[in-house]
């Protein structure tokens, strides 16, 4: 079976393996896990913050984030199709007791300038206040479209001017680097704060990063304990961790991968699919006459597995558990699928 519903399903290879079997311990609450504190530089140093935290998940990367940064009533803005909003449980209002206020990000996800003023609430007797702006990339509900370093740092320094600080859900921010040639640090350099996940396309069996300034940092680890993301000897997932940065470069081929898959998909009768411009393809079944359940359920009786993502879009996730052959197999069993809706 070909696993392209996520690129959170890669398995450690075995240098991963014995960076945990090795890795260098101490009790990470007392701050004295090597292993995690070496990690948490180098995060750091790659989105270009001054700090960083190392956390279970992204979610608990966001919420922390989210905590860190409100107070208690305040709003929210944020795209309304992000993760944050759409796919963590209603963490904003759960956790930290906020409202959200959501903008229409268009096609590319990404609220203009403008946008964000008109959002923006002044606090006064009636009005709860604006606290965060929240923004993603790359943005996952969108295609995995890359956004341009340019439009994240519009809309942060509109933000800014308006004194709200900016929180960047970046779960695959390396894959926007890749796909615009930049550092990675570029793609931050106007945020306060950034989540990225080590468990994606990097490969790492667990976990993400929140970086952002030494007081920030200091804040939010106050907030993972409260969380319950306090943990004790992580040097053990920490470790592969560590190797997970050196994959960025790597994630190239998952896009060159994507392409390839797209350019399959586009061509089975009945599929539309949208142009990948990292590692996520979204096709979409209307040209069947079914919807995406019944074309992932005939995919996954093929071969191939991907998620659903609407009533008629579907998503396949390309990483490094699969190969060009993988995707070009891959393809002919959608293909097969189609056939059999028939
Ligand atoms: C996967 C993802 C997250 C959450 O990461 P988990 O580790 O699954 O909790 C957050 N934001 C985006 C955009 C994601 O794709």
């Amino acid at each position: 079976m070909l696993d392209l519903r996520s690129d959170t399903v890669t398995k450690p290879d075995d240098a991963m393996r014995e960076a945990s079997r090795d890795a260098e311990v101490g009790d990470d609450v007392y701050g004295e896990d090597p292993t995690v504190n070496r990690l948490e530089d180098e995060a750091a140093d790659l989105v270009g913050m001054e700090d960083a935290l190392y956390v279970p998940s992204g979610t608990m990367g966001n919420q922390v984030a989210v905590r860190t940064h409100t107070e208690r009533g305040q709003e929210v803005l944020t795209e309304r199709e992000s993760h944050v909003v759409k796919w963590e449980l209603g963490g904003m209002a759960q956790l930290s007791t906020l409202q959200v206020r959501t903008l229409d990000g268009g096609e590319r996800g990404v609220p203009t300038p403008e946008q964000v003023r008109e959002g923006h609430v002044e606090e006064d007797l009636h009005r709860p206040g604006t606290g965060l702006l929240t923004l993603e990339n790359t943005h996952n509900s969108k295609g995995g479209v890359a956004i341009a370093p340019e439009r994240i740092d519009a809309a942060a320094e509109a933000a800014h001017d308006l004194g709200i600080p900016v929180h960047l859900d970046g779960a695959r921010v390396c894959n926007a680097a890749v796909a615009h040639d930049v550092p990675v640090e570029r793609m931050t350099e106007r945020v306060d704060s950034v989540m990225f996940c080590l468990s994606k396309g990097l490969g790492a069996p667990v976990g993400s990063i929140l970086a952002g300034s030494e007081e920030f940092v200091a804040r939010a680890r106050r907030n993972r304990k409260l969380f319950g993301g306090g943990m004790r000897q992580a040097g053990i997932i920490a470790g592969p961790g560590r190797l997970a940065l050196d994959n960025v470069e790597r994630l190239a081929d998952d896009h060159e991968n994507a392409r390839v898959l797209a350019e399959e998909l586009a061509g089975v009768e009945g599929l539309s699919v949208q142009d990948p411009e990292t590692n996520i393809v979204l096709v979409n079944t209307e040209g069947t006459g079914r919807e995406a359940d019944e074309f992932l359920d005939a995919c996954a009786e093929a071969g191939v597995q991907g998620t659903q993502f609407d009533t008629h879009v579907a998503r396949f996730c390309t990483h490094w558990d699969v190969n060009r052959e993988d995707v070009e197999q891959a393809a002919e069993y959608a293909s097969e699928a189609v056939e059999r809706l028939d």
